[in-house]
C-alpha cells in the first residue's frame, strides 16, 4: 500500500484557478449556443443531433459547476455543529442516483454519536466529491463504504472502495487541479474537497493499490454534543 498526504503547495495552485474555470464553463456554453442557433434554423432531421450535442455540453458544464463552483460561489460561511450520522444520511442520499447508475451499493456505518464543526454545504461537498470517485472507480455490483469512528479527539471518516485503485504516480497527483483519468472528468473534485477539509482543520490520507481498491481517511477535529 502506498500513501499520499495532500500538500499545501497544491492548495496554492487553486487560487490561480478562476480564469481556467471560466474557460471550462465558457467553452461548452459557447458550443451549446452555436448548436441551438443552428437547430433553430435547420431542417428537422438535424435537430436531434444538435440538441443531443447541446445536452452533452450542458452536462459537462454542470459537472464543473457541481465539482467546483458550488464551492467557489461567494456564500457566507456558516459553521454549525453537525451530527456525523445525519451528515452520512444526507450524503448517501446525494449520491444515490450516481450509485444506482453504476450499480454500486453505498453502506454507511457510524459506531457512536460523533459531532464536527463545519459549514454543512461545504463539508457535504467535500465528502460527496470523495465518495463519487469511489463509486466511479467501482465495478457493477460493488460496494463502497462510508464509516466514522473516534480517534482520541478526532473523528476519522473512512471512504473505502474495492475498485480500480491507483498507482503511486496517480496517488501523488491527487488534488492537482484538472488532473483526471476520466473521459468526462473535471479534475476539480479532490482539489475542492482537500481545500474544504483543510479549512476546517482536517487532513486527508489516501492509500490505494491498483486493481484492489482505495481508502481515503479524513481526519477532522471532534466537538462536543451541542
Ligand atoms: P475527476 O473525478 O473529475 O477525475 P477528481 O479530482 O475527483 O477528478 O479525481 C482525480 C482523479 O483521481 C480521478 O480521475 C482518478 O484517476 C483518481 N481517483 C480519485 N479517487 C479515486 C478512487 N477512489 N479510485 C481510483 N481512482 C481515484
Ligand atoms: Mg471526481
Amino acid at each position: 500500500l502506498q500513501e499520499q498526504v495532500m500538500s499545501s503547495e497544491k492548495m496554492n495552485l487553486a487560487s490561480q484557478l478562476a480564469s481556467s474555470v471560466a474557460h471550462e464553463i465558457g467553452t461548452p456554453l459557447t458550443v451549446v449556443k452555436g448548436f441551438l442557433q443552428l437547430a433553430a434554423g435547420s431542417s428537422e432531421g438535424k435537430h436531434k443531433m444538435y440538441l443531443e450535442t447541446s445536452l452533452a455540453e450542458l452536462g459537462r458544464a454542470e459537472y464543473v459547476i457541481n465539482d467546483f463552483l458550488n464551492y467557489a460561489k461567494p456564500q457566507l460561511e456558516k459553521p454549525d455543529t453537525l451530527s456525523v450520522a445525519d451528515l452520512f444520511e444526507q450524503i448517501q442520499h446525494s449520491v444515490s442516483s450516481l450509485a444506482c447508475l453504476h450499480q454500486v451499493e453505498v453502506v454507511i456505518e457510524v459506531t457512536e454519536k460523533l459531532w464536527i464543526q463545519a459549514d454543512p454545504f461545504k463539508v457535504r461537498q467535500a465528502l460527496v466529491n470523495i465518495l463519487k470517485n469511489s463509486i466511479e472507480a467501482s465495478i457493477a455490483g460493488g460496494k463502497v463504504s462510508l464509516r466514522a469512528c473516534r480517534e482520541s479527539d478526532r473523528v476519522h471518516i473512512q471512504v473505502s472502495d474495492a475498485g480500480e485503485g491507483m498507482t503511486t504516480e496517480q496517488l501523488t497527483r491527487l488534488g492537482t487541479p484538472f488532473y483526471s483519468t476520466k473521459n468526462n472528468g473535471t479534475g476539480l473534485g479532490l482539489m475542492v474537497a482537500f481545500r474544504i477539509i483543510q479549512a476546517i482543520g482536517g487532513h486527508v490520507e489516501y492509500t490505494s493499490k491498483q486493481g484492489k481498491g482505495t481508502d481515503a481517511i479524513i481526519s477532522l477535529p471532534m466537538v462536543r454534543e451541542p
